[in-house]
């Protein structure tokens, strides 16, 4: 599912997530990226910030680059 055992463990403890933004309803979003990868933020109240690349491996996690890539 993930691009490395990195983001992996994130996504393990919900420090990350991989799904698609509308199902984002226990927080607020923090940008606008089109993506369906999210770095979590914060406790109770939560904050999810989209992410184009991963932080630890640097691949193009994004749809919203994917879908560029399609289009060149
Ligand atoms: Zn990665």
């Amino acid at each position: 599912m993930s691009c490395c055992d990195e983001l992996a463990r994130l996504m393990d403890r919900d420090f990350a997530r991989n799904t698609q933004v509308y199902q984002l309803t226990d927080g607020r979003i923090l940008n606008e990226i089109d993506t369906e990868y999210f770095l979590v933020f914060g406790g109770e109240r939560r904050w999810f910030a989209g992410i184009n690349y991963c932080p630890f491996c640097g691949r193009a996690i994004s749809r919203g680059l994917w879908n560029q890539e399609m289009e060149k």
